[in-house]
């Protein structure tokens, strides 16, 4: 299996390198150059495996000959015995045909957990056969952060600088970062947004020096093998709800459009889906693409959905690439331009590809509140304000079927807001011990690339003198 370059100027690489790679160095991102699919008999037989068994299933399909299959199988094995459920992914079912899938339920209590729990893995086991050793440079919103901190803390090969934006995410995330005690994990409180630490951590990708000198890899959603991962749940939820037989709608909490796309490459391996509802909060750059064709940035505002405060989703150069049907040129020049200009024009054709699979909602912060209410109110669950967006955009479309709504974190991991909405304090799970009580350590600096990139060169340096 060949990865290409969404802007054509970067040779084809294999998997191990896609994965170690993150962001093409042409700056486009890597999908296979062809789809692996699944044959309808290979998707029904997923129903009742457990979850690791059909991960390794759809990781096999992209890995190729570069993984090993038992190989793949243990590392998937491994990955998802950290979740604190026994199905990894389970479902609640809060309507006659509404699902919601819990994918909170790893150590950072975030979807993101899903992903970072196997992409450690992957790290560990291509790193440690070429006798290398990484750096990850991440930028998070606030949950790829504490997922990428517990996935890889004490990992030998891998040192892992998070940058956050300061004050733009919840305590509970922030500490799940900062308490980190193992000296292969910095954390950089950014002065500026969530956008300005993205432009940054690209910035840092397009410095062949300092990519060079600390061997800089990225795990942010633009990395395929997390996307690989978070496919794997549209596949165990759509067939434990009828599919291959029956197609399956979703509702997705979108931001960097990751776990969006995520139910594309799953509907491009086969399976059925009907709608993808893209639902944001009020930073609402693909709500407002995906109706009007028109990718257009604007001022990022902290809403209770602060993991999705993203007024430029990286992702959605992957789609537009394959809406446009693989115009690498032409996918090139409108995400230079994006970068430029700020707004790009969807050419209509792509436009109506997409649309015949994603709708976009956008859900203001009153009527994520009262979601919250509502849905505790009608169907017991305490959800977060992500899923209550999610939840929320469910209300603006009308679907066909049976729906699964993606419920990306613990109400526990934003107890302040949830208690506010409804009275009720929600309670960490069981197991997961309390962060409040331990020091943090992070480091304040200025939103300036020169100065995060000379960081990163010093911190990988030490840590090399360290080990
Ligand atoms: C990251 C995140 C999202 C958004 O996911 P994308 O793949 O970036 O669209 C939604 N909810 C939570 C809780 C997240 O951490």
């Amino acid at each position: 299996m060949r990865y290409i370059s969404t802007r054509g100027q970067s040779p084809a690489v294999g998997f191990t390198d896609a994965v170690l790679g993150g962001l093409a160095p042409d700056g486009g991102l890597y999908v296979p150059q062809d789809w692996p699919t699944f044959t309808k008999a290979e998707i029904a037989a997923f129903a009742g495996k457990p979850y690791a068994e059909v991960a390794a299933a759809v990781f096999g399909k992209f890995a190729g000959d570069e993984i090993a299959p038992a190989d793949m199988a243990r590392m998937c094995a491994e990955a998802y015995a950290s979740f604190h459920h026994k199905a990894v992914v389970p479902m609640v079912q809060v309507g006659p045909q509404t699902f919601i899938a819990e994918l909170f339920h790893g150590p950072s209590l975030a979807f993101k957990d899903v992903a970072m729990q196997i992409l450690a893995k992957l790290y560990d086991h291509l790193l440690g056969r070429q006798n290398r050793k990484q750096t990850i440079l991440c930028a998070t919103s606030g949950d790829t952060g504490g997922a990428a901190v517990e996935a890889f803390r004490g990992a030998s090969n891998v040192r892992v600088v998070v940058m956050f934006p300061e004050g733009r995410i919840s305590q509970v995330q922030r500490r799940f970062m900062t308490t980190a005690t193992e000296t292969n994990i910095a954390c950089l409180s950014v002065a500026g947004t969530f956008d300005d630490c993205q432009a940054i951590l690209k910035d840092a990708f397009q410095d062949k020096s300092l990519k060079q000198a600390v061997d800089l890899t990225g795990v942010n959603s633009i990395n395929f093998a997390r996307i690989v991962a978070q496919s794997v749940y549209y596949f165990t939820t759509a067939v434990a709800l009828g599919a291959p037989d029956r197609a399956v709608n979703f509702v997705v909490p979108s931001g960097n459009f990751g776990d969006a796309f995520a139910g594309y490459v799953a509907m491009r391996m086969g399976l059925p889906i009907q709608q993808i509802v893209v639902a944001t909060n009020s930073n609402d750059i693909l709500a407002r693409a995906l109706t009007t064709g028109r990718y257009a940035g604007g001022a990022v505002h902290a809403t209770l959905s602060p993991a999705m405060d993203i007024q430029s989703a990286s992702n959605f150069e992957r789609l537009y690439f394959e809406a446009g049907g693989r115009d690498a040129a032409d996918t090139g020049q409108a995400f230079e331009t994006f970068k430029t200009a700020g707004a790009i024009d969807i050419p209509a054709a792509a436009l109506a590809v997409m649309q015949r699979t994603f709708t976009g909602v956008a859900v203001g912060e009153d009527e994520t509140v009262a979601t919250i209410v509502s849905t505790l109110d009608e169907t017991g669950e305490l959800i977060d304000p992500h899923t209550a967006v999610a939840m929320a955009g469910l209300k603006h479309v009308a679907l066909d079927g049976p729906t699964v709504v993606l419920s990306t974190a613990h109400a526990a991991k934003f107890p302040e807001d949830v208690e506010k909405a409804t009275g009720v304090e929600p309670a960490l799970p069981r197991g997961v011990a309390s962060l409040a009580d331990r020091p943090e350590r992070f480091q304040r600096i200025a939103g300036d690339a020169t100065a995060i990139k000379d960081y990163v060169r010093g911190f990988a340096e030490a840590a090399s003198v360290d080990a």
